[in-house]
């Protein structure tokens, strides 16, 4: 398994490119560890995805997910090298997520025999938001009964955190208007800016508690843009951006609500919401595993950014996520601690044996 990381990390697959080498990649692997199994490709808009499947037949119970498109690799020299050090293998892609998603290729080929029919989901445009990858893909492919996912959701060691879903994502613009004039005589005017005070104490004030299941709403200014054109012009009206993550109570209808009162326009510009995991029993068995495993019970979490897992979840397949510890992701020095992969195979394979 280390030479296939080495392998998938020695492509480029920055913004999914070069998937057919990693098509190829894959079922050499698979082949040489002798499982049986069929593989449909699929491209989407020049993005390549794979699915690979064990010979059972009937619903499929269990499918394993990871992307292999990867962030850009900056100044990073050393990106494509996979070069190993005291038991870390270093490049881009390392954690985020070759590293995972090697593990779960060497556990579907321990799996292919196995009585359930076991779906390995090899996706790309990932970073990209998934919408030419997984998105199309589940439109192909029947939709798996339950899902475990490698991203690096570990934060200190591996399992000490388990992702059962996460919160939606909003992207909003606004304005606040007023009107413009010459600064020499402000009362004649009606400055915007002098309004944002009350947008940025609303902003920071805002209370997102209230859903058990998921983290509190958040509200972040991103951008606030006002400006007449010259230090001695009043502007007449101010824009700002919001990024907020929410939970199912304090949702977009609340915020949008929230926001509008201390604006004059509020637009959104892109809604993705939340998923979270239904599937108690796929919680309980993976749960188990990682504590056999790693001697210790993972924090169940719905903290992070959202993944290919949202588009599965959304249709009612059980997802959870368990992965390697998250180093310098999407940073230069980006690396895994290949022990732990081995440790993430076994929960793996445990975890589809006892489902
Ligand atoms: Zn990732």
């Amino acid at each position: 398994m280390k030479e296939l990381l080495k392998d998938l990390i020695r492509v480029n697959t920055v913004n999914s490119a070069n998937g057919g080498e990693i098509g190829r990649i894959v079922k050499e692997y698979l082949e040489g560890r002798g499982a049986k199994f069929k593989v449909r490709e699929f491209e989407f808009e020049g993005i390549k995805s794979f699915v690979y499947e064990n010979k059972s037949e009937g619903q499929c119970e269990l499918a394993l997910c990871g992307h292999y498109d990867v962030v850009p690799a900056l100044d990073w020299k050393e990106a494509f090298e996979a070069v190993e050090r005291e038991g870390y293998i270093y490049g881009r892609g390392a954690c985020d997520m070759k590293g995972g998603l090697a593990a779960i290729i060497e556990a579907f080929a321990q799996l292919s025999e196995s009585e359930k029919r076991i779906m390995l989901l090899v996706l790309g445009d990932e970073e990209k938001g998934g919408f030419k990858g997984a998105e199309r893909v589940l439109e192909e492919i029947d939709l798996p009964k339950r899902m475990i996912l490698t991203e690096p959701f570990s934060v200190k060691e591996l399992g000490d955190k388990m992702r059962i879903g996460a919160r939606g994502v909003l992207f909003l613009r606004g304005k606040i208007k007023g009107k413009g004039g010459h600064a020499s005589r402000p009362h004649l005017a009606d400055n915007p800016i002098n309004k944002a005070e009350k947008l940025i104490k609303k902003v920071k004030e805002f209370d997102g508690s209230g859903d058990d299941a998921l983290p509190a709403t958040t509200l972040s200014l991103t951008q606030i843009n006002a400006s007449g054109g010259a230090i001695n012009v009043i502007p007449s009206e101010l824009t700002f951006a919001v990024d907020c993550r929410y939970n199912r109570v304090k949702n977009r209808e609340y915020v949008v609500e929230y926001l509008k009162e201390v604006c004059d326009e509020v637009e959104v510009v892109l809604d993705q919401r939340e998923y979270i995991n239904k599937d108690e029993r796929l919680v309980e068995v993976v749960k188990n595993a990682i504590k056999e495993e790693t001697g210790k019970e993972p924090l169940l979490s719905a903290e992070g950014g959202s993944s290919d897992g949202r588009f599965f979840c959304w249709k009612g397949c059980g997802v959870v996520e368990v992965g390697p510890v998250a180093r310098k992701m999407h940073a230069k020095g980006e690396c895994v601690k290949y022990e732990e992969l081995e440790k993430l195979v076994r929960i793996v394979v445990k975890s589809a044996q006892r489902l």
